[in-house]
């Protein structure tokens, strides 16, 4: 494969590289199935010969989207964190909490690990991964070629914790409202949980827009060694 030119790009392919890639051999994979097919690159639209669905190189504005997504997040997460998360009322009374008062009503009564996981869970790994995932875009739009498979790796943590992100809006809700109340209760969600559910939601639709392999595009032509 060495000294020939790349399909894609024109350029001369770099003579250190052992292997090839999906885009210098022409080809390109299905999103949704998975079909490895030939590009054609007379077609604007290109559809999977197998399922339909429209297949590119890459994801198309892969960047401006989770800009978009991120940002739009990064606003949401303020109402998520001063905004009430529930509203609960009962004989004894009614109460609003949000986050940081749920984290500090089991704090205060001694329940520290509880306290600490819905503080990791619920302000501090979405703020790590909104973070986590501006750093990997401006990496790509910096054309960094920096320590790329730790960035792989660091995108691999966000996406994985992605799934269960969902989970501590119904632990902090459940056990607030448990530990309160010990009677019957109603418990309604205040805004901040739309608000919080949302940043959650728009960080994992921000990770899927983002393309890993945008990261490795940048390596390629320079023909740098990473392992
Ligand atoms: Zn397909």
């Amino acid at each position: 494969m060495s000294d020939s030119i790349d399909q894609n790009t024109g350029e001369p392919q770099a003579a250190t590289t052992r292997y090839t890639t999906a885009s210098r051999a022409n080809v390109v994979g299905c999103h949704a199935c998975g079909l490895v097919q030939p590009l054609a690159r007379t077609i604007e639209k290109q559809r999977c010969t197998r399922c339909g669905t429209a297949v590119h190189r890459r994801h198309p504005d892969s960047i401006a989207r989770t800009w978009a997504l991120l940002i739009s997040a990064a606003i949401l997460y303020i109402p998520a964190n001063l905004f009430p998360i529930m509203h609960t009322s009962s004989i004894l009374g009614s109460e609003d909490d949000t986050i940081m008062s749920g984290v500090a009503l089991f704090w205060n009564d001694g329940d520290y690990p509880l306290s600490a996981v819905i503080f990791i869970a619920s302000i501090l790994v979405p703020m790590l991964k909104l973070i986590s995932l501006c750093f990997l875009t401006i990496s790509v739009q910096r054309r960094s070629t920096w320590r790329p498979r730790q960035r792989t790796t660091l995108f691999r943590i966000v996406e994985g914790v992605g799934r269960w992100s969902m989970l501590d809006v119904f632990v902090i809700t459940l056990t607030i409202a448990l530990v309160r109340f010990k009677s019957l209760a109603v418990i309604t969600p205040g805004p901040g949980a739309l608000a919080f559910a949302s940043v959650v939601v728009l960080t994992m639709i921000a990770s899927m827009q983002f393309d890993p392999r945008l990261m490795w595009d940048n390596i390629e032509p320079s023909g740098k060694k990473y392992d």
